[in-house]
């Protein structure tokens, strides 16, 4: 059997959101190392229903999931398996996407910034899907941590070259990822340096 792989560059700091079948797999590789990745899923039979943070940490009752752990929606149906990681294994499930206002407001950043949040809403108006809003994404890579059981701290992604975490839809989803855009804090590596990344998809039908 010959599997197929379809490969979908990730500028910097731009976004891109791909079809998913039940069942395709999909890394989320960092080419250069470094790079947080914000990433979300919608389901396809009801774009409004996503992929939450919020509803998979009571589905697991802690803050970061593992490799084996399922990602579910707002409406409690699995969307996702979180089927491996070689990264550090450090992915914020916290922190909100940018967005224009963030950089003005925490950062002084005068007039626009490219952000996560515009990011998404320009992939929706390119597939023509219906847009309903920004949830909280999953930032892989992102090492954002908790200390004192009460704090954040940003620390930079220690992600090297390569490194990737592999995803398979469970439902038909969209699949939806932005490459931050942040540098005015250093989340991004040691630099700061927005980078590229890619989407390796290997479709469930190609494997059977
Ligand atoms: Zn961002």
């Amino acid at each position: 059997m010959t599997e197929t792989m379809e490969i979908t560059k990730v500028p910097a700091r731009r976004g891109r959101m791909i079809a998913l079948d039940a069942g395709d797999l999909v890394d989320i590789v960092n080419v250069h190392g470094g790079q947080v990745v914000d990433t979300w899923a919608f389901a396809r039979d009801n774009p409004a229903e996503y992929m939450s943070m919020e509803h998979s940490h009571v589905l697991h009752y802690r803050l970061n999931f593992r490799p084996g752990d399922a990602l579910c929606t707002d409406n409690w149906r699995t969307i996702m398996t979180f089927v491996e990681d070689t990264s550090p294994g450090i992915h914020d499930t916290l922190c909100p996407a940018c967005c224009e206002p963030s950089y003005n407001i925490f950062y002084g950043h005068e007039g626009y910034h490219d952000n996560c949040s515009d990011n998404l809403k320009g992939q929706f108006e390119e597939l023509g899907v219906p847009f309903h809003r920004v949830p909280t994404p999953w930032n892989l890579f992102m090492e954002t941590i908790v200390e004192n059981s009460n704090d954040l701290k940003d620390m930079p992604s220690t992600t090297r070259p390569g490194q990737y975490v592999r995803l398979r839809a469970e439902i038909d989803c969209y699949f939806a990822v932005s490459a931050c855009p942040q540098d005015l804090i250093v989340i991004n590596g040691d630099d700061g340096v927005p980078r590229d990344v890619e989407l390796h998809v290997r479709r469930a039908g190609s494997r059977s």
